[in-house]
């Protein structure tokens, strides 16, 4: 056999590559279909297709590896499963950037050519995706490589949604959401970044109704007045103590709305009375069903006034604002403004500003699902490592 001179240093470009190679061609990380030996088996945490792996991936990679490859060594039918993970929102703005950088929207395209690029973006990245995991050494099982899109794991989606909402475990109700209305999406609290904004305080005077005076109430977004559904004071302001339960005019949209009292409201804010905008603000919501008022959105998913908004139906929110504005000051309602910092949410993908919005969305019944999954844990059946984490895995 002829022998080759051993290279000064170690290569392990070529090592790695003919090892894993050799373990490929030997189906070493296939596990069996059925097998005497007991089953060990690890479902990868499918990294998004949104791009490259980073030393994250790295990391909680090769801890599975560690684990899956001691576990194949003792003996066990070892299976760990590998996937990607199609993470739709995330995708569609990764693909969309780059279509901005040819001059182009995704309207531009229309439906079917987005897809059919979002779908080339996956055929690119879902390959270097792999390809980086196969350089890390990981022992996947690769002739069972998944995609969260895929036929089979679509219908496995559908069934548990059917049998949780026949078992009466889901179902749908009206929320206040973090809307962004460039990416036509609701995102999760975690997903809202929050940026200082150098605005004003607008102080308005809403009239009462039975012509006895005004109460002033301090707002960042006039706009949104056009959905008031009530006026709120702290219940212990003595300044406001006899006027709960009286109605005021709501300006502008000539309709009357209470004066309500909630502990909610802080007495040293603006005047000590707020306007709520349970369709445009989550602790509005909240207080809307604590007093059981109405609830209007005055939005579409566009950010655009729509036909509960009176005349300004069809205005984007920041044009509609300049001109409630200008519509205050005019029929005298504006007292004044001050300016004021606060902090405003945006989508920490495309940094439009969030709107929260009113919309129909899924729920899930967590209580008894819950018990089951503490019991686990407390009854042994399922070990947490490092067992101080149990607390988290509780809460
Ligand atoms: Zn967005």
């Amino acid at each position: 056999m002829a022998t080759k001179e051993l290279d000064k240093a170690f290569e392990p470009a070529e090592a790695e590559k003919r090892l894993y190679d050799y373990w490929l061609k030997n189906k070493y990380f296939h596990a069996q279909d059925k097998s005497k030996a007991p089953a060990f088996s690890i479902v990868i945490p499918p990294p998004n297709v949104t791009g490259m792996l980073h030393m994250g991936h790295a990391l909680n990679n090769t801890l599975q590896d560690v684990i899956i490859r001691f576990k194949r060594m003792q003996g066990y039918n070892t299976l760990w499963m590998p996937g990607m993970d199609h993470a739709g929102i995330a995708t569609q703005n990764v693909v969309e950037q780059q279509l901005w950088k040819e001059g182009l929207s995704r309207h531009d395209l229309g439906r079917e050519k987005f897809i059919a690029r979002v779908w080339e973006w996956k055929e690119k990245y879902g390959g270097v995706i792999i390809n980086q995991l196969k350089r890390l050494g990981c022992s996947c099982d690769w002739e069972r490589e998944r995609f969260t899109m895929d036929e089979g794991l679509s219908q496995a989606v559908r069934e548990v949604f059917v049998r949780l909402y026949n078992e009466d475990m889901i179902y749908q109700g009206d929320y206040i959401v973090n809307w962004c209305p460039r990416c036509h999406t609701a995102i999760s609290d975690l997903e809202v970044e929050f940026k200082q904004d150098q605005s004003f305080l607008w102080n308005i005077r809403y009239p009462f109704a039975d012509g006895s005076g005004e109460i002033v109430v301090a707002t960042t977004r006039p706009e949104t007045m056009l959905g008031d559904t009530a006026v709120a004071v702290n219940p212990t302001d003595p300044r406001y103590k006899d006027k709960v339960g009286k109605f005021v005019i709501l300006p502008l949209m000539n309709k009357q709305i209470p004066i309500i009292a909630d502990d909610y409201v802080t007495m040293d804010f603006g005047s000590g009375a707020v306007k709520i905008t349970p369709g445009s603000d989550p602790n509005d919501f909240a207080m809307a069903e604590r007093h059981n008022l109405e609830i209007i959105s005055i939005m579409d998913g566009q950010g655009i006034i729509n036909d509960h908004g009176g005349k300004y139906n069809g205005q984007d929110r920041y044009e509609a604002r300049k001109n409630v504005i200008a519509d205050l000051e005019k029929g005298g309602y504006m007292v004044g403004t001050e300016p004021y910092a606060h902090n405003v949410g945006q989508c920490y993908r495309c940094k439009t500003d969030i709107e929260p919005m009113v919309s129909k969305q899924w729920f899930v019944k967590i209580k008894p699902l819950a018990k089951q999954a503490i019991a686990a844990v407390t009854k042994k059946k399922t070990r947490i490592v490092p067992a101080s984490w149990e607390a988290t895995y509780f809460d």
